[in-house]
């Protein structure tokens, strides 16, 4: 059997990157997100979620999902590269350390 690109890039990913939880500044845990390579998250692919505590999954694109906690904005979902993803709103979202 031969690999896909798409299982190549995702054992790359898996490989290079790690689980980091996503918090919102009220402390409420947003969702799991894998992440691949070091740096700032800008934003979050909906299918690389591990745990979704927000119901990211199936938001429509261009919605504004909120914080299930304190209602601020996360963010507003937009398709890069085909893919559903969640631009995350940087004044709502705890600095994640990696
Ligand atoms: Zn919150």
């Amino acid at each position: 059997m031969t690999p896909t690109p798409a299982l190549c890039k995702m054992l790359f990913i898996m490989r290079t990157g790690k689980i980091i939880d996503i918090e919102c500044r009220c402390g409420f845990l947003l969702f799991r997100y894998f992440k691949a390579g070091k740096g700032r998250l800008i934003k979050c692919m909906i299918g690389r979620l591990s745990e979704d505590n927000v119901g990211l999954s199936g938001a429509p694109t261009f919605s504004r999902p909120l914080c299930p906690n304190c209602k601020k904005e996360l963010g507003i979902i937009m398709m890069i590269h085909g893919e559903p993803a969640l631009k995350l709103n940087q004044g709502t979202i705890k600095s994640i350390r990696i």
